[in-house]
């Protein structure tokens, strides 16, 4: 039985529409599926329209964007109240911010003499949650870069021209909200932020004074030394594991459900219809 705990549809910067990612995830053969769009619940009312009668369990998500330390911080909430007001407010919130970022991610490229980045970005995220990786795809289409992480190098990451410092949430907040709402909270990827054990020590440590409940320690292209010592944290603080894809759209490198291989420790997927005897 395959779950994944984190993708993404054109509600932010996916590819696929909800439809055609439930389609997707039950042709792939997953069985539990949580829809996580970049700070919006947008997509959540139609994939579970289409994931009606299927047999597939749509578990509600959401991936925020969140500060810690000066550091970007994705938390993954899953199973809460889609309807929760608070939490709704701060997606609300977030998703102006990023319209708000998109205008200054264009500015500073303006001002490079890069034009017009903003105006295709914003037709490919389509009336969805805007974020870098529409700038990116924009810009390889103009021409600019030759390919999307040369986006991120030269322009768009920390550090680089057309970078606009973060004004997410505090990640304590976020996990708050998830957990008021009745969802239980996950720490994203935490492999991808570049953070050495140290640091990692003290995200971890941080993220569960503010109540955060579950660490994502198993996606694929994880590397195993990295992997072992994230569980090996996650078991320390009582943490429980996740499992996503972190899906985009179709690609060579990434299917839904595909090589999340779940080790024998306590996992969010418990709480989502999974047991033993049902794998
Ligand atoms: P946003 O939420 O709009 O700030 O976009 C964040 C997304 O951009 C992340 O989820 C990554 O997929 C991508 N991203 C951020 N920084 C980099 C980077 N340095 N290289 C490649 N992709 C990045
Ligand atoms: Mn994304
Ligand atoms: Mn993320
Ligand atoms: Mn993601």
């Amino acid at each position: 039985m395959k779950i994944d705990l984190h993708c993404h549809s054109r509600a932010s910067d996916g590819s696929l529409t909800p439809t055609e990612l439930v389609k997707r995830a039950l042709l792939q053969q997953v069985s539990v599926l949580a829809l996580t769009d970049h700070d919006t619940t947008a997509g959540l009312a139609e994939a579970k329209q289409a994931a009606a009668g299927t047999g597939l369990t749509l578990v509600d998500g959401v991936e925020i964007s969140s500060s810690w330390r000066n550091w970007e911080i994705h938390i993954v909430g899953l199973g809460f109240d889609v309807d929760n007001q608070p939490l709704q407010q701060l997606l609300a919130r977030q998703s102006a911010w990023r319209q708000q970022r998109a205008e200054q991610i264009e500015a500073k490229l303006v001002k490079r003499g890069v034009t017009g980045v903003l105006a295709l970005a914003s037709t490919f995220a389509g009336g969805g949650n805007i974020g870098r990786s529409h700038f990116a795809k924009a810009m390889v289409e103009l021409g600019i870069v030759a390919k999307p992480q040369l986006a991120f190098d030269k322009y768009l990451g920390k550090g680089q021209c057309a970078y606009v410092g973060n004004q997410w949430v505090e990640l304590a907040q976020a996990v708050d909200l998830i957990n008021q709402a009745g969802g239980v909270s996950v720490l994203a990827h935490p492999s991808k932020y570049q953070l050495s054990n140290k640091w990692l020590r003290m995200l971890t440590a941080d993220f569960v004074a503010a109540g955060g409940q579950a660490m994502e320690t198993i996606h694929c292209q994880i590397n195993p030394q990295l992997q072992q010592f994230l569980q090996q944290l996650a078991q320390e603080h009582q943490l429980l594991l996740s499992a996503g894809s972190d899906f985009h759209g179709p690609s060579r490198w990434l299917e839904l459900g595909r090589g999340l291989h779940r080790p024998d420790q306590p996992g969010v997927w418990h709480h989502f219809g999974w047991t033993k005897e049902s794998q």
